[in-house]
């Protein structure tokens, strides 16, 4: 059949295939960001009793009652924000589900949308299938005196029109490992100010991993943001359970409504024994409070490691993501160095170039490659035996 495709630009993704790499070539997988260890014991027992306890029928469409309270409690305790969990907030499929039906419902065709590269690899085709265009705004890439990216807000500023109708934003942020500063909150404000008519698409599925004492500021913190804000977070980053997919987005009522109304589509309501089992979970566990520090433990343990290596890390101040910098190496398309350091040494990384709208270009190569520090302290360790011989 002749189909023309909606989505004519869209391969498999980056995260797919350097993992089947991996698995073919017997690598160690530091691409693809998920946990080599196990979720809490109780958490998968607090499941497995919501199962056995009969919870396997239909959810409510916006979720467990149980859990929209649980989020709503988490919330405000975090942020000092109260959302009511009957109108505010719902339970998704993953943070993925939460961004592919906000963007679906608040999109129209011909809305302009600015993403901020590198962007994670969803919201640029979520935005075409709605009829947006993609207005892509590059970081500055690190330099000699600055070990990470910085958003560029002059080029934010200068992007914005009156067509523009969202501003999706990632912190702290898959792949560069950056978390948002109190005057980056400042320059949003001043963008909302001027252009009253955007929605702020807050994509916090890291939320919960931040380091060096520092916090996570949220647009939700920010009274004239919260209104345009669209918060959203996945229990697989915190649970280390990415396979779970569940998660949710806060919103205001008026903003939820339209969400819901393409989330009762997509999947109508999300699996009910996970989310009594992490409702019940979350009451007595400390894995929220204690993520960071386990975290930075990993990746200063990796840090250390790489000092070892010809590498250059990069700083990161959240996710389970450190970038490197490979120029000792040469230079070059990084997808060509992922693929060789998976063939040659055993180890898979993740090209930053695949974050960007053309990774082939010059502009979206800086010699850079993400390393998933999710993983136990043996294979970090392993790993680096392997990057040592690097030269
Ligand atoms: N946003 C970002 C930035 C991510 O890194 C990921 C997944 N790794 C997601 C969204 C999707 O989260 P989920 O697996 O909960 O759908
Ligand atoms: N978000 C994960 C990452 O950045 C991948 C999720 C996926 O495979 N789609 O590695």
């Amino acid at each position: 059949m002749n189909l023309q495709s909606k989505l004519p630009n869209v391969g498999i993704t980056i995260f797919t295939e350097m993992s089947a790499l991996a698995k073919q070539q017997h690598a160690i997988n530091l691409g693809q960001g998920f946990p080599d260890y196990q979720p809490d014991a109780n958490l998968l027992q607090a499941v497995t009793d919501a199962m056995l306890a009969g919870h396997n029928q239909y959810a409510p469409m916006a979720g467990m009652p149980i859990l929209l309270e649980a989020i709503a409690n988490k919330v405000q305790a975090q942020h000092g924000r109260h959302y009511d969990p009957t109108t505010e907030i719902t339970v998704t499929a993953g943070a993925t589900e939460a961004l592919m039906a906000s963007i679906q419902a608040l999109v129209k065709q011909g809305d302009e949308v600015i993403l901020i590269d590198p962007a994670y690899d969803l919201y640029a085709p979520a935005v075409i299938l709605s009829g947006g265009r993609n207005v892509r705004v590059p970081m500055l890439p690190p330099t000699a005196d600055r070990l990470e990216f910085a958003v560029d807000w002059d080029a934010i500023h200068a992007a914005a029109t009156d067509r523009t109708r969202m501003i999706i934003l990632n912190f702290p942020h898959n792949p560069t490992g950056l978390i948002l500063k109190d005057s980056d909150l400042d320059e949003l404000e001043h963008l909302i100010d001027r252009h009253p008519q955007i929605v702020v698409l807050s994509d916090e599925a890291y939320e919960h991993i931040v380091f060096d004492e520092e916090e996570q500021r949220s647009a939700i913190r920010r009274e004239a943001l919260v209104e345009h804000s669209v918060l959203i977070s996945s229990f697989g980053k915190t649970f280390h359970a990415t396979g779970w997919k569940i998660g949710y987005c806060c919103a205001p009522e008026s903003i939820m409504q339209e969400i819901r109304r393409v989330h009762q589509f997509l999947v109508f309501s999300v699996n009910t024994p996970m989310q009594v089992g992490i409702a019940n979970y979350l009451q007595h566990s400390n894995v929220i409070s204690t993520l960071s520090a386990f975290y930075q433990k990993k990746r200063d343990r990796l840090l250390k490691g790489l000092a070892t290596t010809c590498l250059k890390p990069m700083h990161s101040a959240g996710t389970f993501f450190l970038l490197v910098d490979t120029s000792a190496l040469g230079t070059g398309p990084e997808k060509d160095l992922a693929v060789r350091l998976t063939l040659d040494v055993g180890v898979t990384t993740i090209p930053v170039s695949a974050f960007y709208d053309d990774a082939n270009a010059a502009a979206s190569n800086h010699n850079l490659l993400r390393l998933c520090f999710a993983k136990q302290d043996s294979t970090l360790d392993r790993a680096v035996e392997k990057l040592q011989t690097l030269k």
